[in-house]
């Protein structure tokens, strides 16, 4: 048992020419509540997919559950069975009853019965407050549902910790809070979790930490009391007197 969850250091990426991180550094202890916002284009997406491996890093080094992420095997165990994400778009399988998208991961990479999983299945769906949308498709649910479906999925396969990178950017506005609600519990049960969002009255309940990026850097952290109260760069101050 590490005591940090994810530890970023000095990590440099590169699309190309373009220079998308600039030297992050990023501890996540383990129980903590990240928020992460910014300008869009300025690199909070490609954090969070270098930190599942959707993405590789050039310079510096990460670390999830004290496992350096070097491409390894190893590297990529930690992810599956240490990290679940949560999307903009909720990336359901279109085709599968909510159920089969439920009980496929936890089938296929942690071996249980289809029994196993169903009951799984169900404990989560309960969790996110749909219990009765097993038997449906995705496309007859709402977007807050579906988001809610999705968030389901990741916490079968019983993460350490949870990514989610603008999860209720995507929904309309009177879906949002029941997607948040979902979220603030598992925060409040003590899950470690990356937030990427806009938010900021969800980070004001949740977040231990604050972190403001722009131009692939971090400008800024801190606990969200001082954080909001008085940002120290003026990048950080334009923006929260834009979104806020
Ligand atoms: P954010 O999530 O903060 O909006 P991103 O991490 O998605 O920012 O993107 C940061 C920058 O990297 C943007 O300028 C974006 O256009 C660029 N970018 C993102 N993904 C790619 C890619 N696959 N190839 C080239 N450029 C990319
Ligand atoms: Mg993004």
């Amino acid at each position: 048992m590490t005591e940090n969850a994810i530890e970023m250091v000095d990590v440099d990426k590169w699309f190309g020419d373009f220079q998308v991180l600039k030297g992050i550094n990023l501890t996540v202890r383990t129980g903590d509540r990240v928020v992460v916002c910014g300008p869009s284009g300025s690199g909070k997406s490609t954090v969070v997919r270098c930190i599942n491996q959707l993405e590789q890093h050039q310079k510096g080094v990460i670390k999830v559950g004290g496992v350096t992420l070097d491409g390894s095997a190893a590297a990529q165990e930690a992810i599956r069975s240490e990290v679940g994400m949560v999307f903009q778009q909720f990336n359901l399988f279109p085709h599968l009853s909510v159920m089969e998208n439920l009980v496929l991961g936890p089938m296929k990479s942690r071996g249980l019965s289809r029994k196993e999983a169903e009951a799984r299945a169900r404990k989560y769906l309960d969790r996110v407050r749909i219990p009765e949308q097993a038997d449906k498709r995705p496309s007859q649910l709402s977007g807050g549902q579906q988001q809610r479906v999705a968030i389901a999925r990741s916490l079968c396969m019983e993460p350490r910790v949870m990514l989610f990178d603008e999860p209720t950017s995507a929904l309309d506005p009177e879906m949002i809070s029941e997607v948040l609600d979902v979220m603030i519990e598992l925060a409040e049960e003590g899950m470690t979790m990356v937030v990427v969002t806009h938010e900021m009255g969800f980070a004001r309940k949740v977040a231990d930490q604050m972190v403001f990026m722009d131009a692939g850097e971090i400008v800024e952290t801190g606990p969200p009391a001082e954080f909001f109260a008085n940002p120290k760069s003026e990048r950080c101050r334009t923006f929260l007197n834009q979104i806020l």
